[in-house]
């Protein structure tokens, strides 16, 4: 059998997240090289302040594009909780302050919910993908929950120890990255993506 019978398509994440990294890069698997931006040596903080999550993953692909001019994508997520009207939306990140503390956050949330039964909620993502030429596309994933009482579990980050997905009995945070990955808001964007990426190749 030959070796190397493919190579890997190489294809920056606009992120900074080390734990999104390390999950985007279990998601995409061994067809795709993701570069995260430290992989490139940039550590400019891209600014995400739009009013949708469509229009933060595209700036963050647009900035990316524009100073590399390579492939890449960028998502952007936001955690919609039905009892606070949609809150925090695209201001998931920074819900509890500007400093993006997902300690504070998810007290935060823990606090404006406490007591109330109706906890329903979902995450939504956004993926930006600009080709080398420039072309550009978008892909959407949600994932359905609920807001558990209190935290419970290790793994994962921001939100996870207290989103419960819909038809589990535990938190994101108390899955395996496999089984978060194949329902998630952003494992079922980005297999969006890799489908269309496929279908390039
Ligand atoms: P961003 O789109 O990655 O900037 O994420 C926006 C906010 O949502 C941040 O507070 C993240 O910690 C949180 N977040 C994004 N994806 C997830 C997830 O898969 N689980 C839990 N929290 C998330």
């Amino acid at each position: 059998m030959m070796e190397n019978a493919f190579e890997p398509r190489t294809i920056v994440f606009a992120s900074h997240n080390a734990h999104k990294v390390e999950e985007m890069r279990r998601i995409c698997g061994p067809r795709f090289r993701l570069l995260s931006l430290a992989d490139l040596g940039c550590t400019t903080d891209i600014p995400e302040d739009g009013d949708t999550l469509e229009s933060n993953a595209l700036a963050k692909a647009r900035w990316v594009h524009g100073r590399y001019g390579v492939e890449c994508f960028a998502d952007d997520t936001g955690l919609e909780v039905d009892a606070l009207n949609g809150r925090p939306g695209v201001h998931t990140a920074r819900f509890a302050g500007p400093e993006c503390d997902p300690v504070a956050n998810v007290d935060l949330l823990l606090r404006l919910l406490d007591g109330r039964d109706d906890r329903t909620a979902r995450f939504r993502t956004v993926v930006a993908h600009i080709a080398a030429d420039g072309t550009e596309r978008t892909f959407h994933g949600t994932c359905e929950g609920s807001i558990a009482p209190e935290r419970c579990g290790a793994a994962g980050f921001g939100y996870d120890p207290v989103f419960i997905p819909e038809g589990r009995d535990g938190t994101f945070a108390q899955m395996e990255p496999e089984a978060k990955n194949a329902i998630s808001h952003r494992g079922r964007a980005t297999a969006l993506l890799i489908d269309f990426l496929l279908s390039t190749l």
